[in-house]
């Protein structure tokens, strides 16, 4: 499998209806690639600072997650704060420090250069174009995205998504980018702008995906102790991106199958703090989650 994720390490404080916890692991590409290593090795690519603990580039690469990528900067690590309404969905920004982030001009060695399969995770476009001009063997190149970047870099956005194979979004990002209101017709819409499917991601109401050839749509696990939603979409593209690259095909059913995935290794996500949860699953864990979700959605 070669599968390479370039996006951020972080240190988050969140806080829920129920809990809090400052300062516990997260960043786009930390989950992704926690949440991916249940499948098969992954390259991380981002950097951190000197605040950075060397027990969480230990933990991560106890999970087979190759950090050699991982540049450690002078300064303070990426760090983002927010906090999550009583009904999960509505989150609030509190609090985005970029810090060494900022200046960040990704370097692939070269063996994440030649990776077949490539997620950029959640980054300013910029960086995400960036680490895109390097790989020279791309089969499969997925985007992710947010708010905050429709909003003030629409223009390098558009222009990466022109780049990519695949983009993931969630509804309200779908809805931004687009100005459509209803969901459907908001991913056609990005189909519009070049990437070959959409994943649509609607929390605790499913996902589906959208591609000139392809329309699959799922349910989510029921989740009935969610703890903390912070990561489920990394995560998601992860078990995504993961059964993807380990079966190394895009075909329809690869990707359906990938979909199903993406929904349990978020629902792992959900039930822990960080990745409290998610990581310590395993493939096993993964499949047995697979397989109810199968039997519930299934005549
Ligand atoms: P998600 O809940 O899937 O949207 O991902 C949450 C993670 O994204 C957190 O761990 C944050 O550290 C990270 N994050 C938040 N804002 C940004 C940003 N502007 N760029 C990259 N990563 C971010």
């Amino acid at each position: 499998m070669s599968l390479v994720v370039i996006g951020t390490l972080a240190y988050d404080s969140i806080e829920t209806p129920y809990d809090r916890r400052a300062d516990a692991l997260g960043g786009s590409a930390m989950y992704f690639s926690v949440a991916a290593s249940n499948f098969g090795p992954v390259r991380l690519v981002g950097v951190v600072g000197d605040d950075f603990k060397k027990s969480d580039l230990d933990f991560l690469a106890g999970r087979g997650i190759d950090v050699s990528g991982v540049e450690v900067a002078k300064g303070k690590s990426f760090r983002w704060s927010g906090r999550y309404e009583a009904d999960w969905n509505t989150r609030h920004t509190l609090d985005t420090q970029l810090n060494v982030f900022e200046h960040f001009d990704p370097k692939l060695p070269p063996a994440c250069r030649d990776a077949e399969f490539v997620f950029l995770a959640n980054a300013e476009p910029r960086i995400q174009m960036k680490a895109l001009d390097q790989v020279t063997k791309a089969r499969f190149v997925v985007a992710d995205t947010m708010n905050l970047w429709i909003d003030i870099k629409k223009s390098d956005l558009l222009a990466l998504l022109a780049r990519v194979d695949g983009v993931v979004l969630n509804d309200e990002e779908a809805r931004m980018l687009t100005g459509e209101k209803n969901l459907f017709r908001a991913a056609h819409k990005v189909l519009t702008y070049g990437p070959r499917y959409v994943i649509l991601k609607k929390g605790e109401h499913g996902a589906f995906l959208i591609g000139a050839d392809a329309h699959f749509s799922l349910p989510a696990y029921p989740v009935n102790a969610v703890v903390d939603p912070t990561g489920a979409g990394d995560c998601f593209a992860g078990g995504f991106m993961g059964y993807v690259a380990s079966a190394r095909n895009i075909e329809p059913r690869t990707l359906r199958r990938a979909m199903l995935y993406g929904t349990v290794t978020a629902s792992f996500c959900v039930q822990g703090f960080s990745v409290e949860d998610i990581g310590k699953r395993t493939r096993t864990d993964v499949e047995s989650r697979f397989n109810e979700l199968l039997d519930i959605t299934s005549l």
